[in-house]
């Protein structure tokens, strides 16, 4: 067959094939570079150790230090170039959170001044781009505490790391701008004294809260290897089929994401996702697997130096896979399970 061929048209057919397969060698190479350029080691490191510093004094929920936190979360935003609600100027959504002490009714009530930090990429369909894939993270924790030689609770583990992931993706999705529905990037104020930002922000949305096609909250993901594999699991695996479009779409690649204990089930309860699932959302918490009996956990020892900031990097790189379906409006999950009040605690 070869022969019969003219010369000249064999030689078109050649380079034309050679042009092809240069073209695909050039995406593959440039689709490699892209994830791990744009989600680096220095980049995530340089997050959680700022987030998780003394100078932050351990974020305390209601203390002016976490101010230091809402700020570097904005500026990185904005540095990504993320837009801004005008129902959220700056990134933050500043709401006033009145305190009474239980214990002590005759107490005066205290004020506080609160802010989530919230910024989003308008997905590029045209339809699309009205639903929201949220990917949120609380950033405070519990200050300081005690007299001890060390008493800042850095909480790096929980949640510097849950923060550094949001703050990660948002760079990463400003830079590929390949989601065709929004994306909306949010840290959470004051979750660790009862996930007051969370359930503030559903009542102030800019959009209706039946816009968001899913939850994907982050706690914890600094200590996630259990005998030698790479290992996160999503709170409340069964109640959606989240977890399952997120395992499909990561294939067979080396990250891993799984189904959790009874504990991890109990824990769906136990961060800002079920805020939003309470309104019905399909919203679930991505956790490391050793995070659930960490004993360091609310300890001054939750410190940047048990981190483990490659496999942290590797879960974020997993995420944007695992992601891949819900962010270009092929899949969209579902509540299996609806909440019921008998069996779910509040
Ligand atoms: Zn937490």
């Amino acid at each position: 067959m070869p022969n019969t061929m003219h010369p000249t048209k064999r030689s078109i057919i050649f380079r034309a094939s050679f042009v092809a397969v240069l073209i695909l060698f050039t995406a593959l190479c440039s689709k490699r570079d892209k994830i791990e350029d744009l989600i680096s080691f220095e980049q995530v490191d340089s997050h959680i150790r700022f987030l998780s510093s003394d100078e932050l004094k351990g974020r305390g929920s209601f203390s002016e230090d976490v101010r230091l936190a809402e700020d570097y979360i904005a500026e990185q935003f904005k540095g990504a170039g993320l837009e801004v609600f005008s129902e959220f100027p700056a990134y933050r959504h500043e709401f006033t959170y009145t305190y009474r002490n239980r214990r002590d009714p005759e107490a005066e009530p205290q004020k506080f001044e609160l802010a989530n930090i919230v910024g989003y990429l308008e997905g590029r369909d045209p339809q699309l781009k009205d639903e929201y894939v949220v990917f949120g993270a609380h950033h405070d924790h519990v200050g300081i505490r005690g007299d001890a030689e060390d008493n800042i609770y850095n909480g790096a583990n929980d949640n510097a790391t849950g923060t550094t992931a949001v703050i990660t993706l948002a760079h990463y999705y400003a830079k590929t701008r390949n989601n065709k529905r929004s994306l909306l990037f949010v840290t959470f104020a004051a979750e660790e004294r009862g996930m007051i930002g969370s359930r503030q922000i559903v009542k102030d949305l800019p959009f209706p809260i039946d816009k968001i096609a899913a939850v994907i909250n982050f706690e914890m993901i600094g200590k996630s290897r259990e005998e030698g594999e790479l290992l996160c699991y999503l709170t409340g695996w069964d109640r959606s089929d989240l977890g399952s479009i997120m395992q499909e779409s990561l294939g067979d690649s080396p990250y891993w994401l799984r189904k959790g204990s009874e504990l991890t089930d109990r824990l769906f309860f136990a961060s800002d996702n079920i805020t939003f699932a309470r309104e019905g959302v399909v919203a679930h918490t991505l956790a490391g697997i050793k995070s659930t009996n960490d004993p360091l956990m609310h300890t001054p020892g939750d410190e940047y130096e048990t981190i483990d900031v490659d496999d942290m990097t590797q879960i974020i790189r997993g995420v944007v896979k695992a992601s891949e379906t819900l962010i270009s409006g092929e899949r969209t999950p579902e509540m299996l399970e609806p909440l019921s009040t008998r069996n779910d605690r509040p």
